[in-house]
């Protein structure tokens, strides 16, 4: 048996055959058909080449080849219901091609593939068949100059060159437009591979019903231009288009029985099979998940890759909608946590060598599909116990057909697309209308849809709104303020849903899953500014009936806040009566955080100085923020002095006042306003006063013009833990601190690790740190001592050496390596070399710190005989890739490769006896 070529090499393979034979390489297009409206994926190679075909655009090559990115799920070309079913039909697949405009025609075309497919490929030729076209209704010519050129390929059979009718053999674009006959090619496997054995009056044949013949290839030949249903007009020019399906023609060179078994899906699968705990065996054995899930998990790879992400109409709905499907399948296989990502990362991995946008956009495919599977998964179940339940009455009344408007139902609510509804009906041999759906999805569309298509621009989306705020109040449904913002009202707001604004588009209603804008007339949640983040929570219909979880909040237009929230579940609607949740927990940590910031800052004038003021903020749930002007940094006792201080204030349980007034009038009695901040003339201030002047309202602690959301009592605050200071630019220094449950938290994961401390050190919490202490005093010591022992090993390897020094032209050359010693103690040993002996050279190397270091000696008369140690140390650090220099009569060297050393030492030798006059 052959090696085997993998898939990377087989697409090579064919590329580099019709490069070789004169072809121009070109990129795959995307799969959203560029300037194509009408076409919602690319799902053909011919689809970027169509223009040149129509004559309206021109390429410099007359010979192309490519391997193109392709998608089989809506229109046309769907072949959805067969993935996972079988072994051959993809959603996303790829599409070799090789192209002829007006160059070329059937000979050649025709000639090309055999030899590709026979002389390169060695596939065997008495397998091999090849359709033509003959005309079913007779007005059409047969192609007889197809047929002909296939009959005269080497090796092949005559009765393999077949004849089809316009169905499987003329392709045609569109209703009018170049069009022409085709030739297929199709192999024969095998009877072993007909899965309808047995089956009465069953005969394997190409283009019959069993996977015996499977069909590879397609090739192309325009040659019409198509006027009429009956009048075709030959093109000034022909040409050829063809394509192969790449996964087939894999499965067929590396013999296995299944595209899935190939090198293109192993991975991914091992990936699954990991996951479900399954053996290779039990897979097959149960291979449709497996199948549909890789299938995919792909495809929504190459669909993010290429800015297609989940959504609720068309492009996105197909991303969606393939990721929710892959995920129902994940629980017949026992996943129910968010995994799809993994799957498709293993394509990412074996497929970003050639199709590179995908590593390019390996963290958005992550995210995209694992919020997807996760939106999902708060609704799957529900939906499907309400399909069940339908399915079970419809059983009952003898219907086989469930009614397209409960699948919308099932979709606008549970976000159960329609292709998983009928999945499910269809294990139970139930079917689903299809029409019916897509006319009630099309009702609401039109019904939702009330406003134009709006832009993304900040200009449109203002105007919108604007446009919006007016039409609210000319219907009376606002005042002419606008919405109401009262962030201080903590009781829970009532009201009407005015509004919900999705993909920049008004709309009526929104489906479960959708990501929405929407108005309410009142609103207590805040909107992020002075540093404060925005609140985020939940509004809901006050029936119950769905939810949305709010995550963000925007002031697009003066008077016009915004909530922007995911449909969690239901299917919100304009002018129901609803109830605005702020997620209160969070919103008391926020409070706690920002009345700890007023403290902060008072606290940071006291210690620091009058003179700080505030350059930023921050005051978010878990912690908060704080810049100042400060050249310096702040003492350790500077900023205990600042959290005792803001804890002492804490516990004194002091009110926090706010209080509305005139600007003058608060800044009169010093009120700190923030700099280059604006206010208008009536502003808010928040106070905090020391009990003992309460009622003579001053000296107050913290005095500030503030809009923030505040606790009443300071005591509310818990506690205060300053985390770090740190410097954010020249003159601007940065405090950042957390209180209340994060302050908690912080503190009891610090004791578990005090006590777990106490427990590895064999101590009590009081002898904790004297315990401590003494150990590091043992580990000084003993590390001293291990150093002593060290150098006097090295000294009295010296010593040793010194004594038996080689002669070279009459002086003493001592070449010493010794390792782990300090420069230092190097340049002593120096010494006692020159001590010991008037007239000679000494080198000694060492590996310190894992780099190679050199220190030579020479005596005065060895420097006016030619060796100077500067010279010498250069030449050995050269060859340690370093450098070094020095005194004539000692100097030092330093280099990168602790593993030259011995060489580079050696080669002193030859140094001295080549320069030494
Ligand atoms: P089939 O009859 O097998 O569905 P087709 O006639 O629809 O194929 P063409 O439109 O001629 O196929 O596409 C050219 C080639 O692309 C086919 O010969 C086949 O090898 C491959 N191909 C077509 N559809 C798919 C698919 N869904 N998944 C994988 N490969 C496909
Ligand atoms: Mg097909």
């Amino acid at each position: 048996m052959p090696i085997q070529p993998s898939a990377f090499e087989i697409r090579k393979t064919f590329l580099d055959f019709f490069v070789e034979h004169g072809h121009n390489l070109v990129p795959s297009a995307s799969l959203v058909p560029g300037g194509d409206a009408t076409l919602l994926f690319t799902n053909a190679g011919m689809v970027q080449f169509k223009d040149v075909f129509l004559g309206t655009d021109k390429r410099g090559y007359r010979r192309a080849t490519d391997s193109q990115k392709c998608m089989r799920v809506a229109g046309k070309h769907n072949d959805l219901e067969d993935v996972g079913k079988d072994d051959t039909h993809h959603t996303f697949f790829e599409m070799l091609g090789n192209w002829s405009f007006g160059d070329y025609y059937k000979k050649e075309a025709i000639a090309f593939a055999w030899q590709l497919l026979t002389e390169v490929w060695k596939l065997p030729k008495s397998q091999l068949y090849a359709t033509c076209f003959e005309d079913d209704k007779g007005s059409i010519p047969s192609d007889e100059d197809a047929a002909s050129n296939w009959r005269i390929q080497p090796g092949m059979i005559p009765d393999h060159v077949m004849y089809f009718g316009r169905k499987e053999n003329f392709w045609e674009m569109a209703e009018t437009g170049p069009c022409g006959p085709c030739s297929e090619i199709h192999m024969d496997r095998g009877i072993e591979f007909c899965n309808l054995k047995g089956k009465e009056g069953h005969i394997c044949s190409v283009n019959g019903d069993c996977n015996r013949f499977l069909e590879l290839w397609n090739l192309v030949f325009i040659q019409y231009n198509r006027i009429n249903s009956t009048q075709l007009d030959p093109l000034p020019e022909t040409h050829v288009d063809t394509g192969m399906g790449f996964e087939r023609i894999v499965s067929v060179l590396q013999n296995v029985d299944s595209n899935y078994k190939t090198d293109l899906f192993k991975p991914a699968l091992e990936v699954i099979r990991t996951l479900t705990n399954e053996s290779e065996t039990q897979m097959l054995e149960n291979f449709t998940p497996y199948r549909v899930i890789a299938d995919h998990a792909r495809a929504a790879a190459f669909l993010i890759a290429d800015g297609v992400v989940p959504g609720n109409t068309g492009r996105n709905y197909v991303c969606r909608m393939i990721i929710r499907r892959a995920a129902r399948f994940g629980t017949k296989l026992g996943l129910h946590e968010a995994f799809l990502a993994k799957v498709s990362n293993a394509f990412v991995d074996s497929y970003a060598d050639f199709f590179s946008e995908l590593g390019r956009n390996r963290q958005s495919i992550v995210e995209n599909i694992t919020r997807e599977e996760k939106r999902f998964a708060k609704t799957i179940e529900s939906g499907t116990a309400v399909l069940e339940g339908y399915l079970e009455s419809l059983k009952k009344t003898g219907n086989n057909i469930l009614p397209g408007e409960k699948a919308f139902e099932l979709y606008a609510t549970y976000g159960l697309p329609f292709e998983i509804t009928r999945d499910i009906a269809s294990e139970q041999s139930l079917h689903v209308d299809e029409t019916g759906f897509k006319l009630a999805m099309d009702d609401h569309r039109l019904a939702s849809g009330g406003g134009k298509a709006m832009g993304e621009l900040g200009g449109e989306d203002a105007r919108m709104y604007s446009a919006l705020l007016d039409k609210l109040h000319s219907d009376n449904m606002i005042g002419a303020e606008g919405i109401i913002h009262d962030p201080y009202q903590t009781s829970p707001v009532q009201g009407r849903l005015l509004a919900i604004i999705e993909d920049g588009q008004l709309v009526r209603e929104a489906l479960s899953g959708s990501v929405v804008s929407v108005v309410v007339p009142k609103t207590n949640f805040y909107v992020e500014s002075g540093g404060q983040v925005s609140d985020t929570g939940l509004i809901r219909d006050s029936k119950g009936s769905w939810e949305i979880e709010i995550h963000e909040m925007r002031k697009p237009a003066p008077g016009m806040i915004v909530h922007i929230g995911e449909v969690n579940f239901g299917k919100p609607k304009v002018d129901d009566e609803v109830i605005v949740l702020i997620d209160f927990d969070r919103r008391k940590d926020i409070m706690r955080n920002h009345t700890a910031t007023h403290l902060l800052h008072a606290g940071l004038k006291k210690v620091v100085g009058e003179y700080v003021h505030q350059a930023g903020s921050l005051v978010a749930p878990d912690k908060l923020r704080f810049d100042f002007n400060s050249s310096e940094a702040l003492t350790s006792d500077q900023l205990e002095e600042i959290e005792k201080g803001v804890n002492k204030i804490i516990m004194e349980d002091l009110r926090v006042r706010s209080a509305i007034k005139t600007r003058d009038e608060a800044i009169s009695e010093g009120a700190t306003a923030l700099f280059g901040e604006k206010y208008g003339e009536i502003v808010r201030t928040i106070s905090i006063v020391d009990q003992e002047f309460e009622n003579k309202n001053s000296p107050r602690i913290s005095y500030e013009l503030c809009g923030g959301t505040h606790l009443t009592q300071t005591g509310t605050i818990g506690t205060f833990i300053i985390t770090s200071e740190s410097s954010v630019s020249a003159g601007v220094r940065r405090i950042e601190a957390i209180t209340g449950r994060t302050a908690n938290l912080l503190i009891s994961n610090r004791f578990n690790d005090f006590r777990q401390l106490t427990r590895i050190l064999s101590s009590t919490p009081e002898d904790l740190l004297g315990k401590t202490r003494i150990l590091l005093e043992d580990l000084n010591r003993a590390r001293r001592q291990t150093a002593d022992l060290r150098s006097n090993l090295v000294l009295e390897k010296f010593l040793k050496q010194i004594n038996d020094v080689p002669i070279i032209k009459g002086i003493r050359v001592m070449v010493t390596r010794l390792d782990d010693v300090e420069i230092e103690t190097m340049r002593n040993l120096c010494d006692q070399f020159r001590q010991k002996y008037l007239s000679g050279i000494i080198i000694i190397g060492t590996v310190l710190n894992d780099r190679p270091l050199v220190v030579s000696a020479v005596t005065d008369d060895v420097v006016s005989r030619g060796i100077k140690a500067g010279d010498l140390v250069k030449n050995i650090a050269e060859k340690l890739g370093g450098s070094g220099g020095g005194k004539p009569t000692i100097a030092q060297a330093g280099g990168k490769d602790p593993a030259l050393l011995d060489e580079a030492l050696k080669s002193a030798f030859r140094y001295i006896e080549e320069n030494l006059r």
